[in-house]
């Protein structure tokens, strides 16, 4: 049975497009039906193959969106250089085909016995990963205390911004926008700095366990910055999307 599992992870399969939902003008969440999906963890992500009629191929590493147990979703953040994800966010269908393999990762993983509090910092599309933690967390009925801080260009550029706005109890969402704020707005409007995580962050007391995403220089400031506060450094797990972001 291992065997199966481990050649599952590793192997391409075809997968259906089940919906696309356009979470933000940039950003889209498109579901995923793969036959023999072995199921996945909160924060896992999976690696996409395009294959051109000419046969080029593309490939992309998308962290999982859904939490374990729901179907497979990825959210795609549309780069306009870019070259898979305006394709993923613009032209695919439901009912389209594309190639998956995983899913891979097995460090930036959250599950509720990995316990608490949680300090969750996203930096954009960073966001995907930690939502399926959030998801993970709510479906188990675990108590472990959250903070997310979410940093974002505009508001209407926050993703999952309804499914946030819950306020499920025991989640506390803090929201930095650091271009444009909407008239009264009252949060943070910079970006992320040690002032900001000094304010923010559970006290390195507590023994948090903080998981950062999102562009490579958001998560190394931030990783940074929860280390000068005091936490330890293997409680402190990234993962990083690349150079681009907000
Ligand atoms: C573990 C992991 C999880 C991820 N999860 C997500 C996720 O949940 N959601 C999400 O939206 N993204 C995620 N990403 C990022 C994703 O893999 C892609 O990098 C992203 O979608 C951009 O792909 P693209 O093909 O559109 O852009 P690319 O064509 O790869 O280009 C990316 C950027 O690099 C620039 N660029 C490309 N080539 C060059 C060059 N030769 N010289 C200079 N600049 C260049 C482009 O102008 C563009 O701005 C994740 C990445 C990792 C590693």
């Amino acid at each position: 049975m291992a065997g199966t599992a481990v050649r599952g992870r590793l192997t391409w399969q075809t997968a259906t497009v089940g919906s696309v939902v356009d979470e933000t003008p940039q950003v889209r969440t498109i579901s995923l039906s793969v036959p023999d999906w072995p199921g996945h963890r909160a924060g896992q992500h999976v690696d996409i193959r395009l294959t051109a009629d000419d046969g080029y191929q593309a490939e992309r590493a998308y962290s999982i969106a859904s939490a374990p147990g729901e179907p497979l979703a990825i959210t795609v953040e549309r780069l306009d250089d870019g070259e898979v994800s305006p394709y993923l966010t613009e032209e695919l269908r439901p009912g389209d085909v594309l190639e998956v393999r995983g899913p891979i990762g097995g460090y930036f993983v959250w599950e509720p016995a990995d316990g608490g509090p949680l300090l969750l910092a996203a930096g954009g599309s960073g966001v995907v990963p930690l939502r399926a933690m959030l998801r993970c967390r709510m479906q188990a009925g675990s108590s472990v205390v959250v903070r997310l801080l979410y940093s974002s260009r505009s508001w209407p550029d926050v993703i999952y911004r309804a499914e946030l706005e819950q306020r499920a109890p025991g989640v506390a969402v803090i929201h930095t926008l650091t271009r444009e704020q909407p008239a009264g707005w009252t949060g943070y409007a910079r970006r992320v700095d040690q002032q900001m995580l000094a304010e923010v962050a559970w006290s390195a007391a507590q023994a948090p366990l903080a998981y950062v995403c999102g562009p490579t220089s958001f998560v190394e400031t931030v990783a940074a910055g929860l280390v000068a506060l005091g936490y330890s450094p293997g409680r402190v797990k990234t993962e990083r999307f690349g150079a681009t972001g907000s």
